[in-house]
């Protein structure tokens, strides 16, 4: 149905425009004053990024690939977080394990490597649903900002130390390659 829209009758003041913009600039002032005066972690307005609003649990920002205690991935290269994703972003070639131990659970696989493309990513939390070893977590980081398309294709080491400097923890490096040499001896 149909909504009838009165008309407006403008008085002489108001078809001045003066009094309606006078009433406007009121109106923002009124609430300048109050957020000035209001104590700092009482405003509205949040001032990022120098103060950041707590993040609610359950939020779903930027992954972590978690790591045993030796600092292996605890990823065992299964393609279950890669076949759950709908947005089809995880790129994983897996790789035979050949020093098992203990900590990996005696897994024979591991990621050679293992990509997130963020820009696809839509963090709707499927591959940690999906992780059949709790390896992959998305924690409450939302701030990924990049200067290039190429930085957010995320690679195993990338996605190893998302949060070593929150938790304090030691970062991974790929191991170095050996460089062979001709003039080595034997
Ligand atoms: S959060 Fe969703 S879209 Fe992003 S990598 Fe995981 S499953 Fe894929
Ligand atoms: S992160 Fe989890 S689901 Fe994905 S390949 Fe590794 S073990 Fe499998």
């Amino acid at each position: 149905m149909g909504v009838v829209v009165k008309k407006v009758d403008l008085t002489w003041l108001d078809r001045t425009y003066l009094w309606p913009i006078a009433k406007g600039m009121f109106i923002t002032l009124k609430h300048f004053l109050k957020q000035t005066l209001t104590p700092t972690q009482k405003r509205l307005t949040v001032q990022y990024p120098d103060m950041k609003r707590p993040v609610l649990d359950g939020y779903r920002g930027l992954h972590e690939l978690k790591r045993n205690e030796d600092n292996s991935v605890k990823c065992v290269a299964c393609f279950m977080c890669a076949e759950a994703c709908p947005a089809r972003c995880i790129t994983i070639e897996a790789e035979e394990f050949g020093d098992l131990n203990m900590l990996q659970g005696l897994a024979e696989k591991r990621p050679a490597s293992f990509q997130i493309d963020m820009l696809r990513c839509i963090f709707c939390g499927m591959c940690q649903e999906a992780c059949p070893k709790d390896a992959i977590w998305l924690r409450k980081n939302y701030e990924l900002s990049c200067q290039s398309r190429a930085e957010m294709q995320l690679d195993k080491f990338n996605l190893m130390n998302t949060y070593t400097e929150k938790d304090g923890s030691e970062r991974v490096v790929p191991e170095p390659v050996l460089k062979t040499s001709n003039n080595q001896p034997g």
